[in-house]
C-alpha cells in the first residue's frame, strides 16, 4: 500500500479534489473537516473520515493517530482548510477577524505540530500548505485574510528551512481565484456582489482540479526535490 496522506478541508472545494486525486492514485487518505457527511459521501477507497475542527489539537491528534494505526505513518499533510471573510476594516466584526486567524493560521499549525517531529526523525515527509496570492500581495477588503495568508507563507518558508537538512519538504501553494464556495461565507453582500462582477472579467476562476494537479506534481517529485512554492492563477487574472 502507498503512504498515508492527510487532507484538511476535505469536505469542499480544493480539499475535496485533492482527496479524490490522492485516493485515485492509490494512497490511503485521512479526510478532515467538520462536515462528516460531505466527506463520507465521496466513498473513497482506503479512506478514513473524521469530523474535526482544525483548531482543536487534541481531536486532530486522535484522528491522525487512529489513521496511522491503520495505514502507517503520515507521509504528507495537506493543510487546505480555510475561510475567507472579506470586509471593510471599519465595518468587520472582531469575531470574523478572530475566526480567520484561528482557522487559517492555527489550523495549519495543529497538524504540523503533530506530524513534523516524527517526519524529521524518519528523514522523510512532506507538508503542503495552501496559502493564496493574497499571501503575496494585498487586496481591498482582504486585510485580515491577507494577514493570515502572509502568515502561512512566512511560517511555511521558515519551517521549510529549519527541517530541510532532515530531508522533509514544506511546500506552499498560492492560488488565485478558484471556483469553490469559499466566498459564500463572507457576510457583506455588497462585497460579494462586486467580487462576483470582477470575476466575470477573468471568465471565472480556476477549477479546483488544477490545484490538485499542482499538488500531485509537487508531491510526486523525488523526496530530495522540493518545489518550494507554486503560484497559479487564471491567465486573465491581472492582480
Ligand atoms: P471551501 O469553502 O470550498 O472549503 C473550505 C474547507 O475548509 C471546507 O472543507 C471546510 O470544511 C474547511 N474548514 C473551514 N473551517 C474549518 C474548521 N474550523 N475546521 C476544519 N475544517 C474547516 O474553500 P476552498 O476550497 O476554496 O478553500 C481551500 C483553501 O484554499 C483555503 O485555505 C483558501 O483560503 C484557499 N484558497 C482558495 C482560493 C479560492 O479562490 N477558492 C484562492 C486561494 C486560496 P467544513 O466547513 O466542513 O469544516
Amino acid at each position: 500500500m502507498k503512504k498515508l496522506i492527510v487532507i484538511t478541508g476535505a469536505s469542499s472545494g480544493i480539499g475535496r479534489e485533492i482527496a479524490k486525486r490522492f485516493s485515485q492514485n492509490n494512497h490511503p487518505v485521512l479526510l478532515l473537516s467538520r462536515r462528516l457527511d460531505r466527506m463520507e459521501e465521496l466513498d473513497l477507497e482506503n479512506s478514513m473520515c473524521k469530523s474535526v475542527d482544525v483548531t482543536d489539537l487534541e481531536k486532530m491528534k486522535e484522528a491522525i493517530r487512529e489513521a496511522e494505526e491503520k495505514y502507517g505513518k503520515v507521509d504528507c499533510l495537506i493543510n487546505c482548510a480555510g475561510i475567507m471573510l472579506l470586509g471593510h476594516p471599519e465595518e468587520q466584526s472582531f469575531k470574523e477577524w478572530n475566526d480567520m486567524i484561528d482557522v487559517n493560521i492555527k489550523g495549519i499549525l495543529t497538524g504540523t505540530n503533530i506530524v513534523l517531529k516524527d517526519m524529521v526523525k524518519r528523514n522523510e515527509g512532506t507538508v503542503v500548505n495552501i496559502s493564496s496570492i493574497a499571501g503575496r500581495k494585498t487586496f481591498d477588503n482582504h486585510a485580515v485574510y491577507c494577514g493570515t495568508k502572509f502568515a502561512v507563507h512566512a511560517i511555511s518558508e521558515n519551517i521549510r528551512k529549519e527541517v530541510a537538512s532532515s530531508n522533509v519538504r514544506v511546500i506552499t501553494i498560492a492560488p488565485g481565484v478558484v471556483e469553490t464556495p469559499l466566498l459564500s461565507h463572507t457576510t457583506d453582500e455588497n462585497i460579494k456582489e462586486n467580487y462576483n462582477e470582477w470575476k466575470k472579467t477573468i471568465e471565472s476562476g480556476l477549477e479546483p482540479e488544477k490545484i490538485a494537479s499542482c499538488i500531485e506534481f509537487a508531491y510526486n517529485q523525488p523526496q530530495d526535490v522540493c518545489i518550494r512554492e507554486i503560484v497559479i492563477a487564471k491567465t486573465k487574472q491581472e492582480d
